[in-house]
């Protein structure tokens, strides 16, 4: 049975043990399509997350998706051309249900405009990447990410200890959103900035954010307190970030970490300029997306001028993946890309060895099933101090959205070995239901984005998008269950590609050999991109797990 959603009463969370499809593997990819609705920023828009993300291209789309993936057989598949279902095919038991190419534009053509333009003609859509492959999970998602990016820094520059310094941050949207819960689990006093006071209102319902303060001397004098007791808290301020940062930096103050994650890759739909209402933007994204797209560029200017100030004074500042350093430059803060991104600053090492952001969903909807996955992984990764950790604090601190899900950092072999053993649990009937399996786009062998993933590259192959490609056409080769390939949209247009999985662990023979297969390889394929890039630590992975890279140094 769904379970009613209070955030969005149209959009219940689905679970339960009926299914509607012709089997599970179809019945789980329409729960999941259900899912990012239920847990999206504006389902009714089908807009999932980051400003424009959304699930299916319209609703005529959405339906004909629905119907198709109620009434296919598991020999066939689904084609989905931007979040529009095209045809559905005869193929084998073997091959993917869902294939998807999202938001690809031929490279001369890749821009903003160009993607609008073919958006107003109802022709491409954005998927977000999670949002388009239905494998959304919430602000939960994206926590274990910027936890260990604030434990990283702990480590490099405070003792490993957060507890007494201050985190300055703005947008508390999707995947900002995540922001507070994790700079508190991490022991920092962190505030966090947004526009939009309807956000910041729901994530402090969601116990994502203690406090809002109502103004800026509140705030700043609730984070004095919180830093001298060096007590761990969350404060939201609604603001304009824009106007916030350089006001703070005016006065002296230095926080000791500064970041940002409003949707500032779009200068449209996304970012919202000072001196503009959110009314005001609303109707300019309609009238007027010119004379908007220059407002926030120039909002951005002072916006990142006030982070290099912060920098300067020795905050540790980083760009936490929303373009905001690109935007800044081509509007002539020459050196903006003196702040550096967080995955070349904190994660490259876990990167290197395929570590990253693997997630998994009950399908049941039962919460219980999450946890006995929870003890299962525990046992067997016991000496893996990153999901050790994170499991005991994600138990503690992270609310379900939608239905249940983990998000654990996991590598080559864990991830494989992990999901074989769950899907054991569901042959054995110990689990309520099936459990999907997929992970984050950014991950090793998934992603190239120069100014986000593949940044300062050890061999400079930033920009080549060979590797995304490969994994997807892998990924169909390895039997995945739901397959995508992603290029950005809005903003992020010409920025980005990546490649996206998800696989059904549905208590069958045929699923542990799905799982094997795409699981094993898709990580694979991440080592091997890193080794040929020339990182050391997936050298040594390929020597320890034997992967068959081939060695041309
Ligand atoms: P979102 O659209 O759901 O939320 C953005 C928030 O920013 C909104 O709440 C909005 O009100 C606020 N905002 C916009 N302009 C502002 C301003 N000038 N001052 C204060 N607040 C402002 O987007 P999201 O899903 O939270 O994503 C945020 C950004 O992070 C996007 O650019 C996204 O692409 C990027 N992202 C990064 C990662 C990562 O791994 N680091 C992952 C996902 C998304």
């Amino acid at each position: 049975m769904p379970t009613s959603n209070p955030r969005h009463p149209r959009f219940p969370i689905p679970g339960g043990n009926e299914i509607r499809a012709r089997g599970w593997r179809q019945e789980a990819l329409l729960r999941l399509l259900e899912n990012v609705l239920s847990v999206g920023e504006d389902p009714d828009n089908l807009v999932v997350y980051a400003a424009l993300g959304k699930a299916a291209r319209n609703w005529a789309s959405h339906d004909a998706i629905v119907h198709a993936l109620k009434t296919m057989d598991e020999d066939q598949t689904l084609i989905i051309q931007s979040g529009k279902p095209i045809g559905l095919v005869k193929t084998h038991a073997k091959a993917p249900l869902v294939i998807m190419a999202n938001c690809n534009i031929v490279g001369q053509w890749a821009k903003a405009e160009v993607f609008y333009e073919l958006e107003r003609k109802g022709l491409i859509c954005w998927g977000g990447l999670t949002a388009g492959a239905w494998q959304y999970i919430g602000s939960q998602g994206v926590i274990q990410g910027t936890y260990e990016i604030f434990m990283r820094i702990a480590e490099n520059r405070f003792d490993g200890d957060l507890a007494g310094r201050f985190v300055l941050t703005a947008g508390l949207g999707g995947m900002g959103g995540a922001q507070p819960l994790a700079g508190r689990m991490a022991g920092a006093a962190i505030l966090c900035v947004d526009i939009d006071p309807e956000r910041a209102a729901m994530r402090k319902e969601i116990g994502y954010l203690e406090e809002i303060a109502p103004d800026l001397d509140a705030a700043l004098e609730m984070i004095a307190a919180a830093v001298r007791e060096k007590r761990a808290t969350s404060i939201g301020l609604v603001g304009n970030a824009a106007d916030i940062y350089p006001e703070i930096a005016r006065r002296g103050i230095t926080p000791d970490i500064v970041t940002d994650q409003t949707s500032a890759h779009d200068l449209v739909y996304g970012y919202v300029p000072k001196a503009y209402s959110l009314e005001q933007v609303r109707e300019m994204r309609k009238s007027n997306p010119a004379e908007l797209m220059a407002a926030s560029r120039a909002s951005i200017v002072d916006h990142v001028r006030a982070m290099l100030a912060f920098q300067e004074r020795g905050a540790e500042v980083f760009d936490n993946g929303n373009l905001i350093r690109t935007h800044a430059k081509d509007g002539g803060v020459e050196n903006a890309f003196d702040i550096r991104i967080f995955t070349e600053a904190y994660l490259r090492p876990l990167f290197a060895r395929a570590i990253g952001p693997f997630r998994w969903m009950a399908q049941s909807g039962d919460p219980e099933d999450i946890r006995k996955i929870d003890d299962r992984l525990l046992q067997m990764f016991p000496d893996n101090r990153i999901v050790t950790n994170w499991i005991q604090l994600a138990r503690r601190h992270v609310p379900f959205e939608g239905l249940p899900s983990r998000i654990a950092w996991l590598g080559h072999g864990e991830r494989t070995e992990l999901a074989l053993a769950v899907n054991d649990m569901v042959q054995k009937g110990e689990l309520a239901g099936p459990i999907t399996f997929s992970r984050d786009h950014l991950d090793a062998g998934a992603m190239a984005h120069p100014n986000i993933m593949t940044e300062r590259m050890q061999d400079g192959s930033d920009a080549i998008a060979d590797w995304p490609i490969l994994d997807a056409m892998l990924l169909c080769s390895s039997m995945a269950d739901l397959v995508v390939v992603h290029s950005g949209g809005g903003g992020y247009a010409g920025y980005m590609t990546s490649a996206g999985v998800t696989v059904v662990a549905d208590g069958t023979a045929a699923g542990s050999e799905r799982l094997s297969h795409a699981l094993t390889n898709d990580t694979a394929l991440g080592v091997m991109r890193y080794a040929d890039a020339g990182y050391e630590e997936s050298r040594d992975e390929i020597a320890r797990r034997s992967i068959g890279y081939i060695d041309l140094a």
